[in-house]
C-alpha cells in the first residue's frame, strides 16, 4: 500500500505544524498551522503550500492553537473543499481564533502598507481576512473523543485527550481496508502533549500498539518540577507580592486560550482565600474574553475548578472590550494587573501596554509561557536594553520575570513516559515540533530508554518519508522551501533581527558621541565603508 508522509512544518522548529499523508485514494492533513517567529520563517506563510490544496481530501486538527490551525483559511482560499475534523471545544475556540487571526493580518498589512506608500514600495496583501477566518471555522465538523469514526475509504480515526489545552487531542489513524489480505497501518499524531497536574485539563491519554508515532518535542530537553495546583498558586502569590511591593503595574502577556483562564482562576482563588490583597485585574483582550466564554461553556468537565460557579469571574476582574477602554488603561500607573494578548508580544494590545510600562523601573512584566525565538517577548526576556514597538524605541527598565509553572507542554520525562505508554511501536518514531538541539536531546534520551536508534527520526522541512517499503522508511527532500542547513538557525534569528539590533546600537552609539560634528563624521565613515563593500561585491 502506498503510504507517504510529508513534513510541511514544525520540522526542526516549533511552529507551522502540518503533516501531509497520502494513501491510495485519500490524502489528508494533520493540522495546518501558521509559522511564527523570525521574518524568514513567517514568510513561509505567504508562499504556496508544498502540496496541492485542491487534492487534499480532509483535514484533522489536533487543537486550536494558531501554529496548528492558522493556515486553514488559506487552504480554503487555495481550493480545499473537504471536511475539517476537530473536537467540539476546538471548533468552539476556532470560531473566534481564526477570524481574530485574519483580523490581525488585515490590521498589520494596513500598517505596513501605509509605510510602504511613504517609501514608494508596492502594497502587500493579507494571507487571509477576518471573513476567510469565519468561513473556515464554520466548516469544521466535530468528532467525539475515544470513539472510532470513518473519515474516508480505508481511513478510521480516533481522537484522544492530549491534556494540552481545552479540546486538545492526539489523533490516531488506522489506514488501509485490510481487504484481500491487504495490510492496515496505525499511526498516531501526538499534537501537543500537556503535562500532568494541570488545573483545567486531565492528564493525556493515548492508544498502545502502533506502527508509527509522530510526537512533539517542544520541551524535550527540559525537566521541570511540576507543581500541584496549590503549590502553583503559592508560587504565583510570591510573584504578585514582589511585583506589588515594587510599585508599578504588572503586565502579563497572556496566551488567550488556557493560560489566561488558569491565571484568572488562580488569581481569583488567591484573592478569595485572602492570600493576596484585592487588586484590580484587567483582562484586555477581546479574544481571551471570547475564549473564556468557551471555557465557561465546557467547564462542567473541568475537575480542577471544584464546582466553583463562576471560576473565571472574580469581582475584581474587569473584562476590557473596546479599544477606548483599553487606551484608557494608560492612566493606570500602578498596582494593577493587566493581562493582554498576544502571549509572545508580537501582536495585539499588549504592545501598547508595553510601550506605556516598559521604561518604568517599578513595573513588572511577568512572562507565563513559551517565547519563540525572534518574537518581541523573547527579545525582552533575553535582556534587550531597548526594543522597538510600533516604530518607537523604548528602554527596558521594568522588572522582567518569567515563570514556567504554567506550562501547557509535557517536559522531557513526561514525554518519554507518554511515548513508552504507546509501546510497542514497530515502524518508527518521528520527532517534530521542537528546536533542533532540543529534538536531538530528546532523541538521545529515547535511545537511552532502549528505543532502537534506527527507528527514531528527525524530519527536515519538506521531507517525505515513504512508509510503504519494507524495513526502514525511504526519505527524501521534496523541493524544500528553505535551505535545510539553515532552518533551525533562521528560526532563531535572521538578518532582520540583526538589522534591528544594528539600528538600535547605532542610535545608542550616536547618542554617546560628544557633539554633532563627531556624529556626522561617523555617519560619513559608515557610508564610505558600505559603498566600499558594495564595490567589492
Ligand atoms: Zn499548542
Amino acid at each position: 500500500m502506498e503510504f507517504k508522509i510529508k513534513f510541511c512544518g514544525a520540522a526542526r522548529t516549533v511552529t507551522g505544524s502540518c503533516y501531509h499523508v497520502s494513501i491510495p485514494g485519500f490524502r489528508f492533513l494533520v493540522d495546518c498551522g501558521m509559522f511564527q517567529g523570525t521574518k524568514t520563517i513567517r514568510e513561509l506563510n505567504y508562499g504556496d503550500f508544498p502540496f496541492d490544496a485542491k487534492a487534499v481530501d480532509a483535514v484533522f486538527l489536533t487543537h486550536a492553537h494558531i501554529d496548528h490551525t492558522g493556515l486553514l483559511p488559506k487552504l480554503l482560499k487555495r481550493g480545499f473543499t473537504g471536511p475539517i475534523f476537530a473536537t467540539e471545544a476546538t471548533r468552539d475556540l476556532l470560531t473566534y481564533m481564526l477570524p481574530d487571526s485574519g483580523h490581525i493580518q488585515e490590521f498589520e498589512v494596513k500598517r505596513i502598507n501605509q509605510r510602504n506608500r511613504r517609501r514608494d514600495l508596492p502594497p502587500i496583501f493579507p494571507i487571509y481576512t477576518k471573513e476567510d477566518g469565519v468561513r473556515a471555522a464554520e466548516g469544521i465538523r466535530y468528532v467525539p473523543m475515544e470513539d472510532w469514526f470513518d473519515a474516508g475509504p480505508g481511513v478510521r480515526v480516533r481522537y484522544w485527550n492530549a491534556g494540552h489545552i481545552l479540546g486538545s487531542a492526539s489523533v490516531e489513524f488506522e489506514l488501509g481496508t485490510g481487504a484481500n489480505g491487504g495490510e492496515r497501518k496505525r499511526i498516531l499524531f501526538s499534537g501537543d502533549i500537556g503535562p500532568d497536574q494541570k488545573t483545567l485539563q486531565s492528564n493525556p491519554q493515548g492508544p498502545k500498539n502502533l506502527d508509527y508515532l509522530v510526537v512533539e518535542s517542544t520541551y524535550g530537553d527540559r525537566d521541570r518540577s511540576d507543581l500541584s495546583p496549590e503549590a502553583r498558586r503559592g508560587a504565583l502569590k510570591a510573584e504578585i507580592d514582589a511585583a506589588v511591593t515594587s510599585g508599578g503595574n504588572i503586565l502579563i502577556p497572556a496566551f488567550a486560550v488556557e493560560r489566561t483562564q488558569e491565571l484568572l482562576f488562580d488569581l481569583g482563588t488567591l484573592m478569595d482565600n485572602r492570600q493576596i490583597p484585592d487588586i484590580q485585574i484587567y483582562l484586555d483582550s477581546p479574544l481571551a474574553i471570547r475564549a473564556t466564554e468557551v471555557f465557561e461553556k465546557h467547564s462542567g468537565h473541568m475537575e480542577g475548578v471544584n464546582g466553583v460557579a463562576k471560576p473565571f469571574r472574580h469581582p475584581s476582574i474587569r473584562f476590557i472590550q473596546t479599544v477606548e477602554e483599553s487606551m484608557a488603561l494608560e492612566t493606570v500607573r500602578s498596582g494593577a494587573v493587566i493581562m493582554s494578548a498576544s502571549g509572545m508580544c508580537d501582536a495585539g494590545r499588549i504592545r501598547h501596554h508595553l510601550l506605556n510600562n516598559l521604561s518604568n523601573p517599578k513595573a513588572t512584566v511577568l512572562f507565563v509561557g513559551y517565547q519563540a525565538p525572534g518574537t518581541l517577548g523573547s527579545l525582552i526576556l533575553d535582556g534587550a536594553k531597548k526594543v522597538r514597538i510600533h516604530g518607537q524605541e523604548v528602554s527596558v527598565k521594568a522588572r522582567i520575570r518569567s515563570v514556567d509553572f504554567y506550562s501547557a507542554h509535557a517536559d522531557r520525562e513526561q514525554l518519554v513516559d507518554w511515548i513508552r505508554e504507546r509501546f510497542p511501536i514497530t515502524g518508527g518514531i518521528f520527532l517534530s515540533h521542537g528546536e533542533q538541539s532540543v529534538i536531538e536531546a530528546l532523541r538521545s534520551r529515547l535511545i537511552k530508554a532502549k528505543m532502537d536508534a534506527n527507528l527514531v527520526f528527525v524530519p527536515q522541512l519538506d521531507e517525505v518519508f515513504d512508509l510503504s517499503v519494507d524495513g526502514a522508511p525511504k526519505r527524501h527532500l521534496d523541493n524544500p522551501r528553505l535551505d535545510p542547513a539553515s532552518v533551525s538557525e533562521t528560526a532563531t534569528s535572521d538578518w532582520h533581527n540583526d538589522y534591528a539590533a544594528l539600528l538600535l546600537e547605532l542610535a545608542n552609539d550616536l547618542r554617546t558621541l560628544p557633539d554633532v560634528e563627531t556624529r556626522r563624521r561617523l555617519l560619513v565613515d559608515l557610508r564610505r565603508t558600505l559603498k566600499g563593500k558594495e564595490r567589492a561585491a
